[in-house]
């Protein structure tokens, strides 16, 4: 189990330091299942399958669980335990509203800190996103494309708003894994090479506006509406992660 570990970078787990405990490793799987859309919103996290998944107590897993929850993408219900969180249409209008107070709030601190190695960094992660724009595979692709955003956000290196944006991000995605149009992929490499290219220029109020207006787009190709829980079988959604 677990030879192969999938990483979902920008939203993973910050390793504190110390040696990775069986609790931080399973909260990053968890997180990484859920970010790449293979636990789905909604979907139930039943201690004892999770338990038998990892290995670890029940009690290790209903610490991993709240550790989720604290990050917003685990609900937590008094009787039925714990589910993959499920954002309503009212959440996910409040997740792009908050993407556009900081996002396009960091765009004159982004061209402030950017430099030739970050940029650099910015053009071959596009590279990735075409790959994954190309490919069938749309969580590979959904991925690429979110860690566009927090890689701009550790450009300007300030740990605290990294840290909200990975929250964000992480909801963002499940906001999209909900509420996407099948046919449309409007956070595309296309979208941010436009923004790279304010970033190149040194525009601040250029990579604001454009932020902006990407994040509006993005969100007006949602397609919100209340939809029904679906039901998963968490042994198969960890039989080769
Ligand atoms: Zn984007």
């Amino acid at each position: 189990m677990a030879k192969q570990r999938k990483t979902a970078r920008g939203i993973e787990l910050e390793a504190s330091g110390s040696a990775q405990t069986p609790e931080a490793d399973i909260y990053r799987r968890i997180h990484a299942a859920i970010a790449e859309r293979r636990l789905l919103p909604g979907a139930r996290l039943v201690e004892d399958q999770l338990g038998e998944v990892f290995g670890v107590s029940r009690m290790r897993i209903r610490s991993v669980l709240h550790s989720l929850a604290r990050d917003k993408v685990v609900t937590l219900h008094r009787n039925r335990g714990a589910a993959v969180a499920y954002p309503t249409v009212r959440e996910a209008k409040e997740v792009f509203a908050a993407r556009r107070l900081i996002e396009v709030a960091l765009a004159p601190e982004i061209v402030r800190a950017v430099d030739e190695a970050a940029l650099k960094r910015l053009k071959e992660h596009i590279k990735k996103e075409r790959q994954g724009e190309r490919s069938e595979d749309r969580t590979f692709e959904l991925k690429a494309s979110h860690e566009f955003h927090t890689l701009l956000a550790e450009i300007v290196g300030n740990r605290v708003v990294v840290g909200f944006l990975r929250e964000l991000m992480a909801r963002s995605s499940l906001v999209t894994a909900i509420y996407e149009r099948p046919d449309v992929s409007s956070c595309s490499h296309l979208a941010h090479a436009n923004l790279i290219k304010f970033i190149e220029r040194r525009d601040p109020e250029g990579l604001a506006d454009a932020m902006l207006k990407h994040l509006n787009q993005i969100e007006g190709d949602l397609v919100l509406f209340e939809r029904e829980e679906p039901v998963t079988d968490l042994r198969r959604v960890f039989a080769d992660s």
